[in-house]
């Protein structure tokens, strides 16, 4: 006999489906438009998405690493039982290098200091480690500044439990200066010639989403794409070629009729200039729904239809003019982005990136894989 729970479990206000098929499609353009082997970034929790499922699907996939930001997601991809693998996109602090030498994750090198830590920990335990080298090529984030690299290479040569097997540089203005991107590209040859040439290195790469889908791989054989395997080009003229992965979602909690001259939300800023049909809709900036985009237009998708956020956004609610269009009913479906709407348009609208609109989706929104 079945036990009834002694409450009634309440469905979500707001969950994100996420679409595991439109994932690996969007691998698949990954892999063709950049031409090489990929290593999909699946920092932040894969962007939100959720670390450990987006790990465990795209593990099935013919990829060379999983690129992430630090050792407590790396770890987690281990925890997943997933095997691929691991590069750690940024510096290391040397208490965490104990570890990495362990656990044979691969590191990418900005320093002598780190290379001769990490020389030192890999011959204790009597191991090799694979080492990549970081080149700054203009993002001023990390790596051996271009210019200085060739010297520092003789020094790094002597360091024999390293196995110095890539040569990476990173992109920052691959969706906004041609010109300045194709030196990098440039300055990336001239330096991986003067460190003798391609064949030195297993692994050469440069370029993130923006970089694989505008501009030619060069002496690369690896990319490093994250937004565009979500479902997002950075560059808008490629946007066509990718399938959406998140849709956020919630439901109308309630349906009321506004008389004229009525305030909706803190601080009034919109007043009812007519009777207005208002559904309140149980998702908000609690969520990761941006705040940003009250009074800029946002709008969202109910019944085929997209329908005018009104208001400000609240941290759990948030309030649409359904006055106009199909009859909206208390529990409807509401896409907040997906198909319909799309996370760049509300990015724009939010003053943000599509990448911060992924990232800031809270733990209260449940993930659907489907
Ligand atoms: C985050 C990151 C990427 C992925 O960038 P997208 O623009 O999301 O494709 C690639 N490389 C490095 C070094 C990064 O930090």
């Amino acid at each position: 006999m079945a036990v009834k729970p002694p409450v009634a479990v309440s469905p979500p206000r707001a969950w994100a489906e996420i679409n595991s098929s439109a994932l690996r499609y969007n691998l698949r353009v990954a892999r063709e438009a950049g031409g090489c082997a990929v290593m999909p970034v699946v920092k932040a929790g894969a962007y939100g998405h959720g670390l450990e499922e987006i790990a465990r699907t795209l593990a099935t996939e013919d990829i060379a690493f999983f690129g992430v930001a630090n050792v407590g997601e790396a770890r987690r991809i281990r925890n997943a039982g997933v095997n691929t693998r691991i590069y750690l996109l940024g510096a290391t602090w040397s208490e965490e290098r104990e570890e990495i030498v362990a656990q044979d994750w691969t590191p990418c090198l900005s320093s002598l200091e780190e290379a001769r830590h990490f020389n030192v920990l890999a011959a204790e335990i009597g191991t090799r480690l694979k080492v990549h080298l970081a080149v700054d090529t203009g993002m001023g984030r990390g790596g051996f500044v271009a210019k200085d690299l060739p010297q520092i290479l003789a020094e790094l040569l002597t360091l024999e439990h390293l196995e110095i097997e890539g040569l990476g540089s990173h992109l920052p203005s691959a969706d906004e200066d041609r010109e300045f991107t194709l030196g990098q590209f440039a300055c990336y040859e001239k330096v991986l010639a003067e460190l003798g040439g391609a064949d030195r290195f297993r692994w050469r790469h440069l370029s993130s989403s923006a970089g694989l889908l505008g501009y030619e791989a060069g002496s690369c054989n690896l990319t490093r794409p994250g937004l565009l395997l979500y479902g997002v080009s950075p560059l808008p003229e490629h946007q066509s070629k990718l399938k959406t992965v998140m849709t956020l979602k919630s439901r109308v909690t309630l349906i009321r009729t506004l008389p004229a001259g009525h305030g909706v939300s803190y601080g009034r800023s919109f007043v009812t200039t007519r009777p207005t049909r208002v559904a309140t809709v149980g998702i908000g900036y609690g969520d990761g729904y941006p705040r940003h985009v009250s009074g800029n237009g946002a709008e969202v998708f109910i019944r085929g239809q997209r329908f005018p956020l009104i208001g400000r956004v609240t941290m759990d609610q948030v309030m649409i003019d359904v006055t106009e269009g199909p009859e909206v009913a208390e529990g409807d479906e509401v896409e907040m982005f997906g198909p319909n709407i799309s996370v760049a348009e509300l990015a724009v609208k939010a003053s943000t990136i599509s990448w911060e609109i992924f990232t800031g989706i809270t733990p209260r929104v449940m993930r659907v894989y489907l």
